[in-house]
């Protein structure tokens, strides 16, 4: 594909133009597979009204994207846009990426409940209020529902409260939301029976809309989490969406295979078996993750509590210690963000250096974090490798998600040291997976960002450049097209994303940002 050139603006055709805009000869990936074909894209009204090699009329506004791909927007399955939208509506590191749409209310935490004073809907409405740049879609997180019922207790539900969550959840869906989510590592989520979790999922089965669960474990127990969520599936007939599968630690990295024959059997026995995965050989978590779920039964303080407690500092020690023994070390966690501004300094350090030079012991420097902070400290944990996520991506059941934050160079969502996934995770597939590493190619890459996550959680008229799909468009170039946020320095942008066009209107042109906040909150089905 040629080199990049400047996209430009062809001229405007005034009252004669027949179309808002015309995106001519760029090479067209429509987002359901197959190789690129040199066509032109009309778009009208917030629609693709014709994709053709030329379309005749003008457009009020061309863009010339000769050398370039032109796709569908890319559509984010597990993402955690929605912690700065309100702060920051702009969405910044997503668009920029090329995203379109993000599907938030992942591992089992949603902006909402199901409760009639914390409705799908009120969420909309507010999240419409702030106009963010970008497209919203959300699951309903069945920690976020139980922890409204069941309140922070390791405890079974009683059958009324098990009805009432049911309910909850009911109405969550039909109001739009677009599956359910788990995070079977995080109270009060982790606390759920295999029985609840399946009694909840089946309204979703019902809706044709996916379970989807960030395990209950993805190191040493990955099988056997694994096998639990795809029992979910079978027990409530809907379809499974592994959340960004991965094998952590490397004694586990031989379990591909096996990762993958599970999907297999579940697929043999008639569960619809799916996953997403992020580019990176590190996770982001709570620092809470270091320690065992039981030890957060009653919520954060009681978890506080129990770190303080001599009595049960051995068991915790010794728990937290061969979580870091199976990554390689105290120096394989990073520290991403906190809450207390003495402890600002920590932000983006390994934890061994950043104990070592406080001169302390880095068990002793986790749990002061954690007391200072509430609980309430963001980590990096180094433990998976690339050769496992080059085949992840290139799996046909493999799509692509960021799990990541949106936020900006510069205003308030500029805070701490998060994960770069947040803002390198789609150009990064398309540059050092695709052009450099040659996991997979550009055409078996681009349904995994479009049209295959918008068919899992039925977006309906979103991941193809079909006529009568939304127009939401994406122009990049093959040859240059790749990440820029490092762990050391997140706070960077992409190259090679020239321009991405939300609902119609060019929310960036020539690289830049046009200030349009044309984003909706869109519903399933
Ligand atoms: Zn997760």
């Amino acid at each position: 594909m040629a080199r990049a050139r400047p996209l430009a603006a062809l001229g405007r055709a005034g009252d004669r133009a027949a179309y808002d805009l015309v995106i001519r000869g760029g090479t067209v990936f429509d987002g359901r597979g197959g190789p690129g074909r040199v066509a032109d894209v009309a778009i009208q009204g917030g629609k693709i009204v014709e994709v053709a090699p030329r379309v005749a009329q003008r457009g009020s506004e061309e863009l010339d994207a000769r050398g370039l791909a032109v796709t569908p927007g890319f559509v984010d399955i597990h993402s955690h846009a929605e912690g700065n939208v309100r702060a920051d509506p702009r969405c910044e590191s997503a668009i920029r990426q090329g995203i379109t749409t993000v599907v938030v209310g992942a591992d089992g935490s949603s902006s909402f409940s199901g409760e009639a004073d914390q409705s799908f809907a009120a969420w909309a409405d507010q999240l419409a209020g702030v106009r963010p740049s970008i497209n919203f879609a959300s699951m309903v997180g069945l920690g976020s529902v139980r922890e409204a019922v069941v309140g922070e207790a390791d405890r079974r539900a009683t059958a009324d409260e098990l009805a009432r969550m049911v309910a909850m959840v009911e109405r969550a869906l039909g109001e739009g939301a677009c599956g359910v989510s788990t995070g079977l590592e995080y109270a009060p989520g982790a606390f759920a029976s295999l029985e609840e979790l399946i009694a909840l999922s089946r309204p979703a089965a019902a809706r044709r809309l996916p379970y989807a669960s960030h395990l209950r474990n993805e190191d040493d127990r990955l099988l056997e989490s694994m096998d639990e969520a795809l029992a979910v599936g079978k027990g409530a007939g809907c379809a499974v969406q592994v959340s960004h599968l991965k094998q952590q630690g490397t004694r586990n990295w031989p379990k591909y295979e096996a990762s993958i024959a599970r999907l297999d059997a579940a697929r043999a026995g008639g569960t619809e078996a799916w996953f997403d995965v992020y580019p990176y050989e590190a996770y982001s978590t709570g620092m809470s993750n270091l320690f065992p779920i039981s030890a957060l039964d009653g919520g954060t303080s009681a978890f506080l509590a129990r770190l303080a407690d001599p009595a049960q500092q051995p068991v915790l020690r010794a728990y937290a210690q061969a979580k870091i023994d199976l990554l390689g070390g105290w120096d394989q966690i990073q520290i991403a963000s906190v809450r207390a501004p003495e402890d600002r300094a920590a932000e983006g350090k390994r934890l061994g250096a950043y104990a070592a030079s406080l001169g302390r012991d880095p068990y002793a420097v986790t749990v002061e974090l954690l007391q200072r902070n509430q609980g309430s400290v963001a980590t990096l944990g180094f433990g998976m490798t690339d050769a496992n996520i080059d085949r992840l991506l290139a799996h046909p059941w493999g799509m692509v998600c960021s799990d990541g934050g949106a936020f900006a160079v510069d205003g308030p969502s500029r805070r701490g040291s998060p994960h770069p996934r947040g803002a390198g995770t789609f150009p990064r597939v398309l540059g050092r997976y695709v052009r450099e590493r040659k996991a997979l190619s550009l055409e078996a890459a681009i349904p995994k960002m479009t049209a295959v996550p918008a068919q899992r959680v039925r977006l309906t008229d979103r991941g193809q450049l079909v006529p009568g799909f939304a127009a939401d468009v994406v122009l990049f170039d093959p040859a240059t097209v790749a990440d820029r946020a490092t762990f050391a320095n997140p706070f960077q942008y992409p190259v090679g994303i020239l321009a991405v066009v939300v609902n119609g209107q060019v929310a960036v042109r020539d690289g830049q940002r046009t200030g349009e906040g044309g984003g909706r909150v869109l519903r399933a089905g």
